[in-house]
């Protein structure tokens, strides 16, 4: 079953760890007018990666949310969306290489 998850707003460093690797780019800054990173639970679909980046310790799972099927489905949408762009980043950095490698050789 699908959690989401919220963050311990006190021992966070405000290091953006998170909010950069969150596929759904659920996880704000300054959303609330003030140095604080919160966690858009209706954007949220518990990968729980996160989590496993947080420095800190500081995100758990917040079993009180009660998940809206619909927007999960949103949600899970997006992240693909995510994934396939750092995908094609991934595989046009390995192109743009191999062309460089090549340029050399042939220099
Ligand atoms: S569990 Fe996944 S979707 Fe939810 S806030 Fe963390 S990284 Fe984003
Ligand atoms: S990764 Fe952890 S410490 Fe860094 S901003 Fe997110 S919740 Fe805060």
């Amino acid at each position: 079953m699908t959690t989401v998850v919220r963050i311990d707003l006190g021992p966070c460093i405000n290091c953006s760890l998170c909010r950069l690797a969150c596929p759904t780019e659920c996880i704000h800054y300054f959303s609330t007018g003030q140095r604080t990173h919160v966690v858009d639970p209706s954007g949220c679909i518990g990968c729980d990666i996160c989590v496993r980046v947080c420095p800190v310790d500081c995100i758990d799972e917040d079993p009180d949310y009660l998940i809206d099927p619909e927007q999960l489905e949103q949600a899970k949408g997006k992240a693909r969306v995510f994934a396939k762009r750092r995908h094609d980043v991934k595989v046009a950095r390995r192109e743009r290489a191999v062309v460089a490698a090549g340029a050399v050789a042939h220099a």
